[in-house]
């Protein structure tokens, strides 16, 4: 793959890090010790030790890097940090390491199947870390090592220095290197020049050995001193690009340009296959390696029977990412089926999941929760404000307290007040409905409201 394209590719990810304050921008990683033990309030994560240690065992492997294919489930309780804790596991892995994160629901659109929406899900999840070697900047001096061929000691015996006029990278040099050098039989102490433009190589004669003799030379001329042998590049650079990014590039109906809008479209299976032998050719020739990373798919129970058995088949895959999953639901019903099955995942599957369950949180946990979104939307509030608020998330949901927070913010800068107070949260929490007051508001109400169908079916409703 030519350098300027990957260099492409590092922009766009750069310019979509850029990011809000969102629901987990308060997560800067899984906040736990050197023996992976979870410190109770740490990098924006609070209580869930037990959920968050087995995410930090996970990460090992992960970070790792030899094992492939793992799947892993969280389960628990709306609102119990499962999405937090992929989050905070995102972050610990760093940015050179592939993270997707999408929800259930997502794969299904009429752009795309189900299984080329997922394939590409997996794609985007696998890394391939690319040596390149930098270009010469013109007039530079730069050294090139040169080894013995394989079948020598391995020890250097030399170095060759060159100075370049014009852009020209060091393994294009040094192939034309080896490849004359072979050729014309140099021998340690010649003199050379090699041809831009033909890349041929001239002996010139021996003897000599100080740098300001071939200095003197011009930038032409080069000074070697080992007859044949292998290339050390000096400067490496690392670009580390997904398949997924590699697969798009390669696409003729689409182009690299395709990644800004993200509008990929399928990609035809020939153009994967010639990917996948391509990278399988350079990690051959160790100019690559994968990075496998992981793809965590949110609220997991929204996929039906078909995309559980690619899931399941995908896995088996040595390019495998580590697929993490969360869900909120019980025993329920496998779409796409008529069979009920714990988190509405089939049997097969689940069998091969490590499970992580999340448990609901107590008061103190809350609070701290909510002091850490205070401080991380910039948010100043009293004490008893704070305890009204903790209130309220225990009764209601810590969604719907963390929502208020802004919300509260926004009444107490409008009376020019310098910090949020208890009356600020009662104006905010009479104003907006959390779930239970707006379903009691429906069953007062319904026949206020049109389509109105409580008295058909009113078991089959969701409450909690
Ligand atoms: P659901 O099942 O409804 O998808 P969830 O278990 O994924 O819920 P989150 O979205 O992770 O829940 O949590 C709700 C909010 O609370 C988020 O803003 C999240 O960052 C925050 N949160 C949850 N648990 C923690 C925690 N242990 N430490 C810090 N923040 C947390």
């Amino acid at each position: 793959m030519a350098a300027p394209t990957v260099e492409k590719v590092q922009e766009i990810r750069e310019v979509t890090r850029i990011e809000r304050i969102g629901a987990h921008s308060h997560i800067r990683g899984l906040g736990l010790d050197d023996a992976l033990d979870a410190r109770n309030v740490s990098q924006g994560m609070v209580g869930q030790t037990e959920a968050r240690r087995a995410a930090g065992v996970i990460l090992e492997m992960i970070k790792e890097g030899k094992i492939a294919g793992r799947a892993v489930l969280i389960a628990g309780h709306p609102g119990t940090g499962k999405t937090a804790i992929a989050m905070g596991m995102a972050q610990a892995l760093g940015t050179d390491t592939p993270f997707t994160s999408i929800a259930g629901s997502e794969i299904f659109s009429l752009e795309m199947s189900k299984t080329e929406a997922l394939t590409q899900a997996f794609r985007k999840s696998i890394g391939v870390r690319i040596k390149e070697e930098t270009e010469i900047i013109e007039g530079e001096v730069v050294e090139i090592q040169i080894d013995r061929p394989a079948t020598g000691t391995g020890a250097k015996v030399g170095k060759l220095t060159l100075k370049t006029t014009e852009m020209e990278t060091i393994y294009d040099l040094g192939q034309k290197m080896i490849e004359s050098l072979t050729k014309e039989k140099v021998q340690a102490g010649d003199i050379i020049t090699i041809d831009k433009a033909t890349g041929k190589i001239t002996k010139l004669g021996r003897s000599f050995t100080r740098a300001r003799d071939y200095d003197a030379m011009g930038a032409q001329t080069k000074f070697v001193q080992c007859p044949e042998g292998e290339l050390q590049k000096r400067k490496e650079v690392v670009h580390t690009v997904t398949l997924h990014e590699i697969d798009v590039i390669n696409s003729r109906t689409q182009g690299f340009l395709a990644l800004f809008s993200g509008d990929t479209g399928e990609i035809k299976g020939e153009v994967r296959e010639q990917i996948n032998s391509k990278v399988a050719e350079w990690r051959e020739e160790g100019k690559a390696e994968i990075v496998p990373g992981v793809l965590f798919i949110d609220e997991v129970h929204m996929l039906d029977i078909e995309c559980f058995s690619f899931l399941n088949r995908a896995l088996e895959s040595d390019m495998a990412p580590i697929l993490i999953m969360a869900t909120n639901r019980g025993i329920t019903r496998i779409r796409g089926t008529q069979y009920q099955s714990p988190h509405g995942i089939p049997i097969d599957l689940l069998d091969r999941l490590l499970i992580i369950s999340t448990t609901p949180y107590q008061e103190k946990e809350i609070k701290q929760i909510l002091t850490i979104r205070c401080e991380e939307e910039d948010v100043e509030m009293s004490d008893e404000a704070l305890i009204v608020l903790t209130r309220i998330g225990m009764e209601t949901s810590l969604r719907y307290a963390i929502q208020l927070i802004t919300t509260a913010n926004l009444v107490s800068r409008k009376r020019k007040g310098t910090e949020v107070d208890v009356d600020d949260i009662k104006r905010v929490y009479s104003l907006f409905l959390d779930e239970s007051r707006s379903t009691q508001f429906l069953k007062e109400y319904q026949q206020e409201f049109m389509f109105n169908e409580l008295g058909v079916d009113a078991s089959a409703m969701e409450t909690s």
